[in-house]
């Protein structure tokens, strides 16, 4: 049969037509009143896609860019941070502060594992600075508990900031950035926002600016100071990309769209979305007989499987790609071949769940021999959860209470 390539990767997703038309449009020069509207208006509503009333700043860089920025503009060397680490994103985390000369202590969880909250109690010290996690793991597929920590960094009476790489958590996962006082929050381009990869932007509290303000790390390029001195008179400091800023506000406009042209209400209904394309998914490889990757909490932006044992997860991945055209992704380092994942991020609907399970049932058909299997026992699993998550069975239930 004819095959269409489909990413299901937890970055790059899936490019939104509207943006790609955008980009191929946007030549224009920078020093305009025509990029100082576009920059505007993008900024503005970046602030109401991340949920913030501070400003949002944009960087030309991958995700990583912002990551690194949020070390060099909010530690100075020798400072203390924590850094809740539980798998290749939070080692990041830990990289870069170690790199920017922070002392740091480490709460690390297995991967599969998010860490407890008892754990990050008993680590957090006096003079610890900075607190630095992920909303969700993109590597394991697991989600941490974002609002615990910020919650008990308050009632602990700690100074630290609080500093979330949220690049695939924004758009799949619930984040109320200044009612829980996240300090500074990092997003990408290529997750949920459906365009290519490149821009990376970030979000600080007015804590976080003054820890920016008495940093003692050298900064350039990504000086966030002056980044936001420039961007509040419409103007990037060096050549922005102009093209993936436009595609950005194509992206945000097609997002605001879905919900009748409020984006704060999309936000919502985004995380919706990522929370019901994942249960079904994970409905559906249990049905099948397969396992998920550690006990949860589970990201809505990924869903990460085990392979039957004795089988390499290459094998789904591979099978995939040359039956279906379809894109998962392996484990990232130590855990390749040992799990594979199915992103939920960014415009990911019914039909490309409904159809890459029935995909993995073909392969499960093909390649594995699991005890009890049939076609179709995955795709109805993940039917009976569209049903009751988006209120079909609820209201013939209710339909049929009113006609007994
Ligand atoms: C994709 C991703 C990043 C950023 O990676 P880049 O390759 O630099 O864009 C960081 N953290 C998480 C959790 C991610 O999923």
């Amino acid at each position: 049969m004819i095959r269409k390539t489909r990413l299901f990767t937890p970055g790059p997703t899936p490019l939104l037509p509207a943006a790609q038309f955008a980009m191929a449009a946007a030549d224009i020069h920078h020093r305009t009143p025509e990029f100082r509207a576009l920059y505007e208006r993008v900024l503005g509503q970046l602030k109401t896609f991340v949920g913030t009333k501070n400003d949002v700043l944009l960087m030309a860089s991958s995700g990583t860019g912002a990551m690194e920025a949020a070390v060099s503009n909010l530690t100075s060397p020798g400072d203390r941070v924590l850094v809740l680490s539980a798998g290749k994103f939070g080692e990041r985390w830990e990289a870069l502060a170690k790199a920017f000369g922070c002392q740091v202590d480490l709460v690390k969880a297995e991967n599969g594992f998010t860490f407890s909250l008892d754990e990050v109690k008993n680590a957090l010290k006096p003079e610890t600075k900075a607190v630095f996690l992920q909303a969700t793991e993109s590597s394991t597929a697991v989600r941490h508990d974002v609002a615990g920590i910020a919650a008990l960094l308050k009632s602990a009476g700690s100074d630290a900031l609080l500093i979330v790489d949220a690049i695939t958590g924004l758009g799949t996962t619930k984040l109320d950035v200044d009612g829980w006082g996240v300090d500074a929050i990092v997003g990408g381009s290529q997750k949920a926002v459906m365009i290519p990869p490149g821009l990376a932007y970030i979000s600080l509290s007015d804590r976080a600016w003054k820890a920016a303000e008495t940093s003692k790390n050298p900064r350039y390029y990504f000086d966030l100071r002056k980044e936001r001195k420039n961007a509040l008179k419409g103007e990037s400091s060096y050549t922005p990309s102009v093209a993936l800023i436009a595609a950005l506000g194509a992206s945000l406009d097609f997002i605001a769209a879905q919900g009748g042209g409020d984006l704060a209400t999309v936000r919502d209904l985004l995380v919706e979305n990522a929370e019901t394309c994942a249960a079904m998914t994970r409905a559906a490889v249990q049905a099948l007989g397969l396992k998920l990757f550690g006990p949860g909490p589970y990201a809505a932006a990924a869903t990460a499987i085990l392979p039957p044992e004795g089988v390499d997860s290459g094998v789904f991945v591979k099978e995939l790609k040359s039956r279906f055209a379809a894109i998962v992704t392996n484990g990232q380092g130590e855990m390749k071949g040992q799990i594979f994942r199915i992103a939920h991020i960014g415009m990911f609907d019914y039909m490309d769940t409904i159809g890459i399970i029935a995909a993995l049932e073909q392969v499960a058909a093909a390649k594995l021999n699991l005890p009890g299997f049939a076609y179709g026992k995955a795709v109805a699993a993940a039917q009976q959860v569209y049903a009751e998550r988006t209120g079909l069975v609820k209201a013939a239930r209710e339909a049929e209470a009113v006609h007994a």
